[in-house]
């Protein structure tokens, strides 16, 4: 852990982008790579020389994560310092953007263990105060919002505006972590359940959102969301409107489940964190430039 606790580095959004090494898959399919991270901040689309007619582009984030980085590195210089913000009181939400198979779970895993690790040592070196470290898992699908620690609550869970809390979803379960490996516990089960959701969710055009949201006593919230309709429209909107600032008037958190329910966690006190997963194959360029203007638009 950092001596002396948490850095507060001051950026509202981070934004960073991994690029992940080609497939079994696409290799086999003989796909190739089209992207290059030239530096630890620039990304450029490079694609193999029969097809150099094609424009170059060149893209610079706060960080770009290449295909031999191991999530440890994205942890470390992407989201570490927005999730220990969270233990100092700060709104911190950590999520993963790209098309499917770009990487967003692989990512994410690894990064909720990391920092569910920082969290506990950083409650263990901190004997002088207590802390209360609450979860709920809930998954957004074509609107309806399902609750991944209670199987039985049904598929359509609803929003209510609470006049303290903002937004809160209707008798979504939390529950209490009695340590870290409770935490792990709980978190798997979460998974779990949205992958079982999975499989209804091949293709395209039908994408969920989940997110796993951790309460600390004094109001402190780590949320983590991945995957990706309207709320995907939504975030768009509400990110780039959030990272013009004050100038950009009006912000429509209220359009969609997913921005209403991370409204708190993006805008006032709050930090947030964006991975941006890319896959390298020039079969997936489209894709790949659609999430890089996203993350251009989220500086
Ligand atoms: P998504 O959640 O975006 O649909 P996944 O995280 O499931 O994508 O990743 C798709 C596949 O690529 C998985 O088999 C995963 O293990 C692999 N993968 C993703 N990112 C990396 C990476 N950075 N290094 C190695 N393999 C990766």
């Amino acid at each position: 852990s950092t001596p002396g606790g948490p850095k507060a580095r001051e950026e509202k959004i981070v934004v960073t982008v991994r690029l992940r090494p080609l497939s079994k898959r696409e290799l086999n399919l003989k796909d190739q790579v089209a992207w290059e991270c030239v530096d630890d901040q620039t990304i450029i689309y490079k694609p193999p020389s029969q097809e150099r007619s094609i424009a170059s582009a060149s893209y610079t984030f706060d960080k770009v994560f290449g295909p031999v980085s191991e999530t440890e590195a994205v942890y470390e210089e992407g989201v570490k310092n927005v999730a220990l913000s969270a233990l100092m009181g700060i709104n911190a939400t950590i999520f993963a953007y790209g098309q499917t198979s770009s990487g967003k779970t692989y990512t994410m895993r690894g990064i909720t263990e990391k920092a569910v690790n920082d969290i506990y040592n950083h409650i263990l070196n901190t004997p002088e105060r207590d802390f209360s470290i609450k979860i709920s898992g809930l998954e957004i699908y074509n609107e309806n919002v399902r609750d991944l620690l209670n199987s039985d609550s049904g598929r359509n869970l609803k929003l209510l505006d609470d006049p303290e809390k903002g937004t809160v979803v209707e008798k979504l379960v939390e529950e209490t972590a009695n340590g870290d490996q409770h935490l792990r516990h709980l978190i798997s089960i979460c998974e779990a359940q949205r992958q079982v959701g999975e499989t209804a969710l091949n293709d395209t055009s039908s994408r969920s959102h989940q997110i796993i949201r951790l309460t600390q006593a004094d109001g402190a919230r780590l949320r983590e969301g991945c995957h990706i309709n309207l709320s995907l429209m939504t975030l768009t909107t509400v990110i780039r409107k959030l990272s013009v600032g004050k100038r950009s008037g009006h912000i429509p958190y209220r359009d969609s489940k997913l921005t209403r329910i991370l409204q708190h966690s993006l805008g006032g006190n709050a930090r947030t964190a964006i991975i941006c997963t890319l896959s390298p194959a020039m079969t997936h360029v489209e894709q790949s430039r659609n999430t890089l203007s996203f993350a251009t638009r989220a500086k």
